[in-house]
Formats: C-alpha cells, sequence, structure tokens
C-alpha cells in the first residue's frame, strides 16, 4: 500500500467536480483531507502556491485544479484554457516536489489523445499524431503536465502519476447553458422544456459523435486506487468501457427528465472528435472497476441539481 489512511493528501481543486468526490472519497476512507479555497490560495501563483506546500507538507497531492468546460468554452477561450492550466501545473507539481510530497496524482482528460486514435484508446497512443482542434490548447497544457510528471520521475524518482478520465459527470457539474459539457447541458435543457412546456428541444452538431461518460463517484474510487498501488510512468485512463452517441445521450435524459417532444440538431454548433472510447484495461488490472449505471447517475444528477437550482 503505497498511501494508507490516514495518510495527509492535499486536494487541489476541492470545489470542482473531481476535486469534491476526490475529497469525499478519501474522507470516507479515513485519510486527512488538506484544502485550500481560491481566495486563500492562488495555485497560478507559484511562490504562494510552493510556500503553503512547504509549510504543510502533505504526504500526497491530488491535482484536481484546472481549468475546464465544454466544446464551446474551449474553442472561444483556448487562451485560458493552455495558460491557467500550465501554470496551476507548474506551481503545484514543482512545490511538490519541492516541499518533499512523496505522491502526486494530476488529472487530466481523454482529449489529450489524436482525434483519430484507433478505439478503444490505450495509453501509448499519446503523441502519435494531431489532436482534436476544438479542445487542443487545453490538451496540450494537459499533455505538459503529463511529461512534466514523467520527467519527475526521470530525473529524480518521484512517485508521481496522472490519470485520464473520460467525460465525467455528477453533482457538483457546472449547469451554465454555454459553458458546461454536453450532459449539464442537456439535463438543464430538457428540464426547462417540461417546465416551459416546449414542444422540441434543439441540441448541437448532428448528435452522432460517440462519447463515455463515467459517474464522478467512479472516478473517486479510482483515484483512491491509483494512490495506493499505481506508481508507473505512463498516464492510467479511467472510463466505464462502453460508449453511446450524443443522440443516444439526448434519449436517455428525455426519458429521466420526463421530455416526450421531438428533438432537432443545431448542425452549425460543432460535433468536437467523432469518438473517444477509452481502453481501461491498465486500470481494472489493478482491481478497480465503476459502479453507476448511467442512467441511474444521471437520475441522480438530476436531482441533486433540482434540489439547489429551485
Ligand atoms: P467534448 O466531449 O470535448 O466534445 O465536449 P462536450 O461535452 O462539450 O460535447 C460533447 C458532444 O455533445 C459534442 O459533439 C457536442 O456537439 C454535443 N452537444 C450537443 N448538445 C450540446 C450542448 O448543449 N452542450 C454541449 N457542451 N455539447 C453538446
Amino acid at each position: 500500500d503505497l498511501l494508507p489512511p490516514p495518510a495527509r493528501v492535499f486536494v487541489a481543486g476541492h470545489r470542482g467536480l473531481v476535486g469534491s468526490a476526490v475529497r469525499r472519497r478519501l474522507e470516507a476512507r479515513g485519510y486527512q483531507v488538506l484544502t485550500r479555497t481560491r481566495d486563500q490560495l492562488d495555485l497560478r501563483d507559484e511562490a504562494a502556491t510552493a510556500a503553503f506546500l512547504a509549510d504543510r507538507r502533505p504526504d500526497a497531492v491530488v491535482l484536481a485544479a484546472a481549468k475546464v468546460g465544454g466544446i464551446m468554452a474551449n474553442s472561444t477561450y483556448p487562451v485560458q484554457f493552455i495558460e491557467e492550466n500550465l501554470r496551476i501545473q507548474l506551481s503545484v507539481i514543482s512545490g511538490a516536489h519541492r516541499a518533499g510530497v512523496r505522491r502526486l496524482l494530476m488529472l487530466g482528460s481523454s482529449c489529450i489523445y489524436p482525434r483519430l486514435a484507433d478505439q478503444p484508446i490505450t495509453e501509448d497512443a499519446l503523441l502519435t499524431g494531431p489532436l482534436e482542434p476544438t479542445n487542443e490548447a487545453y490538451a496540450i497544457a494537459k499533455i505538459a503536465g503529463i511529461v512534466q510528471i514523467q520527467s519527475y520521475r526521470r530525473q529524480y524518482g518521484a512517485s508521481y502519476v496522472s490519470a485520464m478520465p473520460t467525460n465525467l459527470y455528477g453533482p457538483g457539474d457546472n449547469f451554465d447553458p454555454v459553458g458546461s459539457h454536453v450532459l449539464p447541458a442537456l439535463i438543464r435543457r430538457f428540464h426547462e422544456a417540461v417546465r416551459d412546456g416546449a414542444p422540441q428541444v434543439v441540441l448541437w452538431g448532428s448528435g452522432t459523435p460517440r462519447r463515455e461518460f463515467l459517474h464522478v463517484d467512479d472516478l473517486a474510487s479510482a483515484c483512491e486506487v491509483l494512490l495506493r498501488r499505481y506508481d508507473g510512468d505512463e498516464p492510467v485512463n479511467v472510463g466505464c468501457g462502453a460508449d453511446l452517441t450524443i443522440r443516444e445521450l439526448a434519449e436517455t435524459v428525455a426519458r429521466v427528465t420526463g421530455f416526450t417532444g421531438t428533438l432537432a440538431w443545431d448542425t452549425g454548433k460543432p460535433d468536437g472528435t467523432p469518438r473517444k472510447l477509452l481502453d481501461v484495461s491498465r486500470l481494472t488490472a489493478l482491481g478497480w472497476r465503476p459502479s453507476v449505471p448511467l442512467e441511474d447517475g444521471i437520475a441522480a444528477t438530476y436531482a441533486w441539481w433540482r434540489e439547489r437550482s429551485a
């Protein structure tokens, strides 16, 4: 066991979708979780982040702080996506090493892989072809983070690793109608259509791209497995092993929200990559399994959001 409880873990980004789930999981397992809000510590500030880590000296860091968003946010604000992520990674990873932090887990994304990678995508597809243009800036920042971590391992023997989750969803997600990822955007749009008695819902793109979705609680259990059992150079994919089309996803969200009208597709909006299904055999070999079926997870997320937006 590379990180038995009650180790002290700094979860960077504990208010986000991923960080909040990781914090819940680690606390439930007996870890001591350290957090800092954005007002208390700006992770883009290298000196402040280094000082915080040197002062608190956690046993491990989970880097779940990132500038993230859906396809429109990524293609409209590439400057923020590349610069904020590079800055956060630079200060947290180098600060952790200088403070003697023993273990670090960085969260990335399946968009780091080439747009037309063979499916399901194995970790060794990294850097074998051109990226999807709609999220290239974000992907390049995350690839830089992977190489930064690998460099600390090669040069200093650091026990730092990275995980590449598929499209995530769950409580704590961003439901902004323009900036969010597809699943919260659909939950909101179908809910509002039912509320207003609208006969039709308009969705982006063609509906034919395929995506894989994982509940964030399943990612959190994967993070625990990786912190305790994985010490390798390559990133580790985290996904459920199955995907569906955006149209099938929309039909599922329609069922969950009770929408019985028709769907229309705005093909002026981008589709993004045609498919990105992850090969998760490296992670399942460590004994991890996902546990939340998609429709149940969507229903729970819908209930969570309704309670907060009512
Ligand atoms: P991606 O997985 O990086 O492409 O990011 P998204 O989660 O934003 O989008 C996934 C797919 O859903 C793309 O093909 C979008 O065109 C499609 N999509 C359909 N309707 C929506 C919507 O309302 N919001 C978003 N973000 N995507 C949508």
